[in-house]
């Protein structure tokens, strides 16, 4: 049973409008890869940060098509973990409370967390590359397969670095984290921006700010509570502990 701060208990049964924003770390424990974790194998070569960029897919379609194809594999295999599980418990525990995700990997949905604001979209799906649109149906074959309205390339259907978030995503993560009394980050390493404001903005509002992760990031000194260890065992201890 890991240690939780004593007030935190009450601060998360007190509090009003919650919003959680959680990254890669919260699939680890799922066996899905973090950026740096994902550099083995046949893809240890790569640099994924010069992967997931719209020059890569510029440069070399095929290639960026290819790893996402992979990771693709290893997403769909994967299940949620009981942190995911815990959060999915949450939204049905408190009567307002958003989930804003980084991930890419569909696991918050799997666990049955019912509405999930994707902020870097979903790996599983694809979109064209020139359109925009979601194209769910495509001959497999070709790599990357083209759009069956145009014919251009498609793409996965998530945000690259150097891409703009979709505005409605954004504008609806950015009002909870600014209307929260409290906020907890989970899993991310806090690096990435924009999604790395979103805790400032809750804080801007008075919100207090709990960390669930094992290591310091560059939020840490702003957080209210600090809770050292992996997200798979600290959430569902603090959701029983609070509610049952
Ligand atoms: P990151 O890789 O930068 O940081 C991961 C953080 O998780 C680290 O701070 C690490 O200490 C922490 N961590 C590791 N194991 C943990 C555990 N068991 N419990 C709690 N925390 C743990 O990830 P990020 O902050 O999400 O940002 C990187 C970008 O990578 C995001 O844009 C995201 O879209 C993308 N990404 C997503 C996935 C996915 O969908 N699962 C996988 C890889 C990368």
């Amino acid at each position: 049973m890991p240690e939780l701060p004593p007030d935190l208990l009450g601060t998360l049964r007190g509090a009003g409008r919650v919003v959680a924003l959680t990254g890669s770390g919260i699939s680890a424990e799922s066996g899905v890869p973090t950026f740096r974790e994902a550099q083995t194998g046949l893809w240890e070569r790569f640099d994924p940060l010069e992967l997931a960029t719209p020059e890569a897919f510029a440069r070399d379609p095929r290639l960026v098509w290819d790893w996402y194809e992979w990771r693709r594999g290893l997403v769909e295999r994967a299940e949620p973990n009981p942190g995911h599980l815990a959060l999915a418990q949450l939204e049905r525990r408190l009567p307002a409370f958003t989930l804003i995700t980084q991930n890419v990997d569909g696991l918050h949905q799997k666990a049955g967390s019912e509405y999930v604001t994707e902020l870097h979209g979903n790996i599983l799906r694809s979109r064209c590359s020139l359109e925009a649109t979601v194209v769910e149906d495509y001959a497999p074959g070709e790599a990357p397969p083209p759009c069956p309205n145009c014919g251009a390339p498609l793409r996965p259907d998530v945000v690259w670095f150097g891409e703009a978030l979709p505005t409605e995503v954004s504008r609806v993560a950015s009002e909870a984290a600014g209307a929260c009394d409290l906020f907890l980050s989970v899993g991310t390493s806090s690096l990435v921006y924009p999604a790395a404001a979103l805790p400032f903005e809750a804080l801007e509002n008075g919100a207090r700010l709990v960390e669930i992760n094992p290591n310091e990031t560059p939020l840490t000194p702003y957080a209210t509570h600090v809770v050292r260890g992996e997200a798979g065992k600290i959430l569902p201890a603090l959701v029983g502990a609070a509610f049952v």
